[in-house]
């Protein structure tokens, strides 16, 4: 019997690419992006996002097997931060009434190796607190004639989503219905995103210097794709909280072999 999800960013790179698997394997996709979708909808505004939840619950009768949360930027202004975590956050909260009435349902967002970046923690706590207009106010604060200032807010926007996939998966409102929440974090995809900042070799020199992949290198959003439909498969009954890096090796590379020191001390 075919499952019916959910799918933001449906228009373009890895939530079409997405979209376009599951369609193929006779699954119902409801995409949702700014234009060509079957919900035209903002994410980054609150009433976009619960205008979409609405029509999606509709569009499905009632009942929504999996969201995967694709839709994002990643332009060096304060609407990332709506976009990537509140666009993200509150349009898949607004969606679990309609998840619980699924025999298996499950959710899967996208966040990004560069959640390893430098990022505001400040910016971070304002996102995980659900205060929207002070993180607004913070990555406003950090516009300047230089890109690469406003950019902290994508990391922090990722980093603040990274942080909410684990707080809510083991949470009674959840991992209690039963319901797998986790992410995949690429590395560099070629989609739409990334093809301004790949089209100079100086540009792509300095890219994968920040985003090493030693294997097999820039990846295909099929890649990223497969990766969260098996995340929302029946199949997937245990993984909870998890960010898996789909990156070619970037995230082994810059933070190492030992990443479970954590625990260390109390041994
Ligand atoms: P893309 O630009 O090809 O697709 C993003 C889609 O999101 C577009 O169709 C766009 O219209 C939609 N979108 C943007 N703002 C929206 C809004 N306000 N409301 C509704 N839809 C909106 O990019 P992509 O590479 O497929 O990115 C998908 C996700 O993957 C993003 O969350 C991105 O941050 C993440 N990601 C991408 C890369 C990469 O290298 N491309 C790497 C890591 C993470």
């Amino acid at each position: 019997m075919s499952r019916t999800y959910v799918i933001t960013g449906s228009a373009s790179g890895i939530g079409a690419a997405t979209a376009q698997i599951l369609r193929d394997r006779g699954e119902k996709v409801i995409g949702v992006d700014l234009q060509n979708a079957d919900i035209n909808a903002d994410l980054s505004t609150v009433k976009g996002r619960h205008d979409a939840a609405a029509q999606a619950t509709e569009l499905a009768g009632g009942t929504i097997d999996a969201v995967i949360a694709c839709a994002g930027i990643a332009a060096p202004i304060p609407k990332t931060v709506s976009v990537n975590y509140f666009g993200v956050v509150e349009f898949v909260e607004a969606l679990l009434p309609a998840l619980k009435t699924s025999a298996a349902p499950r959710v899967a967002v996208v966040s990004s190796m560069a959640s390893l970046q430098q990022n505001d923690p400040n910016m971070v706590e304002a996102m995980l607190a659900g205060d929207e207009a002070k993180a607004l106010e913070i990555a406003a604060s950090h516009v300047t004639d230089d890109p690469m200032t406003g950019y902290v807010s994508y990391p922090s926007s990722k980093r603040a989503l990274s942080r909410w996939v684990r707080r809510v998966s083991i949470s009674d409102e959840w991992a209690g219905a039963g319901i797998p929440v986790n992410a995949v974090a690429p590395g560099t995809v070629l989609t739409p995103m990334t093809e301004q900042l790949l089209s100079t070799p100086e540009q792509i020199a300095f890219v994968d210097s920040q985003v090493p992949m030693p294997l097999n290198y820039h990846q295909p959003p099929e890649s990223v794709a497969n990766a969260l439909i098996w995340m929302t498969s029946v199949e997937n009954t245990h993984m909870a909280g998890q960010v898996v890096y789909v990156d070619g090796g970037a995230e082994a590379t810059l933070r190492g072999e030992d990443v479970w020191a954590w625990n260390d001390a109390n041994l």
